[in-house]
């Protein structure tokens, strides 16, 4: 096959234990996945369940290293999250069938231009210009799936500068794991390859130029991305 232009390269993230690579298809992300942080942004999870937005597969920064500070922002917020490796997909997956498409997880922060993101809500238009810019989407290493447990009750924080700034727990998901897949299958008809950004627990906040976060889930291991 010859192409007009070069192919683009595909995205990919390391993965635990292997020198082969994940390729990355789409980037999907749940919005306001846990109830206290829906509060922090001003909603009530009683009346609005979650919802998902993406971001481009390109945006990722993978497995640690710098995140350059965005241009046309000056509110940048870090937002950790659970990151779900999909190795199978379909569409209208059951959540009993859900498990099976998952590869493995990883660390992940969905780095929002909270200030544009804000704009946007505000004028009702679409979030890419807060959430899919470039470098937007650091990911450690995925971790396959068999060699994590406990995960359902697992804490998960963000550390900046060495101070806790975000401090959750996977069971106060409002969509569990199963239950995004089933939903988000419904919806789009999900790959080998897709990654999905879980949400954010409470506790957002700004980075400024200098700044190194750190965050973790047990049992995954920790992500270290410096702001520059
Ligand atoms: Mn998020």
């Amino acid at each position: 096959m010859a192409y007009v232009i070069t192919p683009p390269t595909i995205p990919t993230v390391p993965v635990r234990g292997s020198d082969a690579l994940f390729p990355i298809h789409r980037i999907y992300c749940v919005g306001r996945n846990y109830a206290a942080h829906a509060r922090e942004m001003g909603h009530d999870p009683d009346r609005e369940p979650p919802f998902f937005f993406q971001k481009n597969p390109d945006t990722i920064v993978p497995n640690g290293g710098n995140f350059p500070y965005p241009d046309k922002s000056k509110d940048v917020h870090f937002e950790m999250e659970l990151v779900i490796a999909l190795s199978k997909g379909g569409k209208d997956i059951a959540e009993a069938d859900a498990m099976d498409c998952v590869y493995g997880y990883a660390l992940g922060l969905d780095m929002t231009r909270r200030d544009l993101q804000g704009v946007a809500k505000k004028a009702g238009r679409p979030w890419e210009v807060g959430k899919a810019f470039e470098n937007s989407a650091p990911c450690g290493e995925i971790v396959p799936a068999d060699q994590v447990s406990g995960l359902e009750n697992a804490r998960i924080w963000l550390d900046v500068n060495g101070e806790t700034r975000q401090d959750g727990n996977i069971n106060q998901l409002i969509w569990n794991i199963q239950e995004t897949i089933s939903y988000l299958s419904g919806l789009f008809t999900l790959a080998p390859g897709d990654l999905i950004y879980s949400g954010t627990p409470a506790g957002v906040g700004a980075i400024v130029k200098g700044d190194v976060m750190k965050g973790s889930v047990e049992g995954i291991g920790s992500l270290t991305i410096n702001v520059n």
